[in-house]
């Protein structure tokens, strides 16, 4: 509810307020500072003072006989009378008091009645006694002014401290933490690479000695999940050195002149430890490309990547910090960190294929009974574009799906179902009825029959449609082998393949859902390229149309036309005809092998998901022999 009463009082952001609670604690100690020096004063006057007789008067009053006692204090002297009364005089200034008395005629047996007592006051502390009120409150000022640039200094040292990066250390003998090549799977290349640098860590006088330039900075490059980090973990594990570890998102975030600071904290830290490593991880984060505005100017992040490049240039030669960072951004690195002497070594990490997810798989299984039916080789078979950090959290996945379970050991069922999870987001709560759920089978079974009829698409391991993260239903097709290059035939029947679900739709129902959508953009975009990119159109011949860049960030908007009108439409007349081609071939299909579509489709109604075991049955009823690997591996290249 909107409060009717007075704008509630804002609260002031915390540091001033903090600033103003000091202030109010100094205004409130000088007040009652000064109230204590005039209570002293006020006390000190209202006391009664004994009247001032001059000193002739005096010297009657000796005479007479009625003094009993004289103190002197300086000039200043204190009568007592026999009468017990007070009085106050005053000598004259350097002469004796008894000399004066006797100028005023004062005779000595008179004096000798009366008690003198001269009270030797040095003089510093009648001036301390004088300066007393006035040096209180300055005292208290002074005071206060320590504790108060105390505190600031104490203030001043968290931000500092903070400043001093706190980078996280692992330490080389702590071997919980420790991390070795033998905990990286995979990332052969890379490990070579670094297998030199561990080398010099251990072994740093040979390398000097002979006068061998060692890299101040490597670069790992790769994928989210690759295992970037765990690699530089592994080289100081390995190498038996402490490890800084310090992320550069963190410097983002940091107040201007804090990020620098740090950098320079860091690197004496790590110099005074060498042999040691540095890692700055996600780079990317301070070492973007400078001054392009782009996502607003950050002047922190400039000067903390100054402080990298500042650090690093002033290495000693012989200095023993190696500076290891990883990004999977290297395209928008500033091109200073790439210069020599800096990251001028670059370590690509690779996604790992089909050996490797294996390694990395039974890596992640150390620890984790399984049941006799596990077979992970299937597990990495099926994996593909999977990174290490993935295959982890699959481990993962089907642990709690066992654990729910209440079984005591991980099935080879519960690593399939975490596949998908992993690679789709958790199931989706939501139910398709009966109508969405038959278009569904339908629309799915098209993709999967137009794939498995096609000699150059990649064969299907899987039809579900049980709608998941973002997708309806889908179809999961997998080529026997990773591949790094695809031929002009496996991008036609790809696009056959992914016309599959629409043609199905449209002869089944005579009607388009809204279904399909995803799949028209991903095939028109893949016919385009064939045209402007790879050269795979006869009619517009071997000529790359789309520049690199053309679908970057800001897509050919701020590229500016590349081509004429006419070879615009003609672009187009070309994709058109891919796909209409495409579409022809799945028709046929699609009409040719009704009997085929109408078994799968009614079988997925039915179980929602099929494997590839019973999937190839029904093909096989139907007149059509699924796809083996060898086929696929004696095809010739066109
Ligand atoms: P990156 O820094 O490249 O994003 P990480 O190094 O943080 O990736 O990897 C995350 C996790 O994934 C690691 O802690 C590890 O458990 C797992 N992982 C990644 N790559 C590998 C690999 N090659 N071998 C074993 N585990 C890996
Ligand atoms: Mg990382
Ligand atoms: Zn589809």
């Amino acid at each position: 509810m909107p409060d009717s009463k007075k704008p509630k009082k804002v609260s002031p952001p915390p540091a001033p307020r903090r600033n103003g609670f000091l202030f109010n604690l100094a205004a409130s100690i000088l007040v009652l500072a000064l109230l204590a020096t005039a209570y002293a004063y006020v006390t000190g006057s209202v006391k009664p003072q004994p009247p001032t007789i001059p000193i002739s008067q005096l010297a009657t009053d000796i005479g007479a006989g009625t003094v009993s006692s004289i103190t002197v204090n300086g000039d200043d002297l204190d009568v007592i009378y026999t009468d017990k009364s007070e009085k106050l005089s005053k000598k004259e200034p350097g002469t004796a008091l008894s000399q004066t008395l006797a100028n005023y005629g004062v005779s000595k047996d008179a004096l000798s009645k009366v008690m003198l007592t001269i009270k030797s006051e040095s003089t510093w502390e009648l001036w301390l006694t004088g300066l007393a009120p006035f040096l209180a409150p300055i005292l208290l000022i002074v005071v206060f002014v320590w504790y108060l640039s105390r505190q600031m200094r104490g203030a001043g040292m968290q931000v500092f401290s903070f400043g001093q990066s706190r980078p996280r250390v692992t330490d080389p003998n702590d071997q919980s933490q420790r991390v070795t090549f033998k905990d990286v799977a995979g990332a052969r290349e890379a490990k070579e690479e670094l297998i030199e640098v561990v080398d010099f860590l251990r072994n740093p006088k040979k390398f000097l000695d002979i006068g061998a330039r060692i890299p101040k900075g490597i670069l790992l490059m790769g994928a989210p999940g690759t295992g970037k980090t765990l690699l530089a973990r592994a080289v100081a594990g390995e190498a038996g050195v402490p490890f800084f570890s310090i992320s550069g998102s963190e410097f983002v975030e940091m107040f201007v002149g804090v990020g620098a600071s740090r950098v320079r904290d860091l690197f004496l830290t790590a110099k005074k430890a060498a042999p040691s490593i540095i890692f700055v991880d996600e780079i990317d984060a301070v070492g973007r490309v400078r001054g392009t505005g782009v996502g607003g100017g950050n002047d922190e992040r400039e000067q903390t990547l100054n402080q990298i490049l500042v650090e690093m240039d002033g290495f000693e030669p012989n200095e023993k910090v190696i500076v290891m960072a990883a990004t999977n951004r290297p395209d928008v690195l500033d091109p200073a960190l790439l210069r020599t002497g800096r990251f001028d070594r670059r370590v690509v990490i690779d996604l790992p294929d089909r050996r490797d997810r294996l390694d990395i798989l039974n890596i992640h299984s150390r620890k984790k009974p399984f049941a006799e039916d596990v077979n992970l080789t299937v597990v990495a078979e099926r994996t593909p574009g999977f990174s290490g950090a993935d295959l982890s959290s699959l481990m993962n996945e089907a642990a709690i799906l066992a654990a729910r379970e209440n079984r005591k050991t991980i099935a080879q069922y519960d690593l399939i179902r975490s596949i998908e999870k992993v690679m789709l987001g958790p199931e989706r709560s939501h139910v398709l009825n009966k109508k969405e759920k038959e278009i569904t089978a339908y629309h799915e079974a098209g993709h999967a029959l137009v794939a498995s009829v096609l000699p150059y698409a990649d064969p299907v391991h899987k039809i579900s449609i049980i709608s998941r993260g973002r997708t309806g239903g889908y179809t999961l097709k997998l080529p026997f082998e990773d591949k790094r290059m695809q031929s002009k035939r496996e991008f036609l029947d790809d696009i056959a393949m992914s016309l599959g679900g629409y043609v199905a739709e449209k002869t089944v129902f005579g009607d388009i859902t809204t279904g399909p959508s995803n799949d028209l953009q991903i095939l028109t975009a893949l016919a385009r390229d064939m045209v402007t990119r790879y050269g795979m159109s006869e009619k517009m011949g071997t000529i790359a149309l789309a520049g690199d860049g053309g679908r970057a960030l800001f897509g050919g908007g701020i590229e500016g036309k590349e081509h004429s009108e006419k070879i615009s439409a003609e672009i187009d007349t070309e994709v058109r005809r891919i796909i209409d081609e495409a579409y022809k071939k799945a028709e046929h299909i699609i009409t040719h092998h009704r009997a085929a579509l109408n078994a799968i489709a009614k079988r997925l109604v039915e179980v929602e998901t099929l494997e590839r075991e019973e999937f190839e049955k029904i093909l096989i009823i139907h007149g059509i022999t699924p796809k083996k690997k060898e086929d696929i591996e004696h095809q010739p290249l066109v």
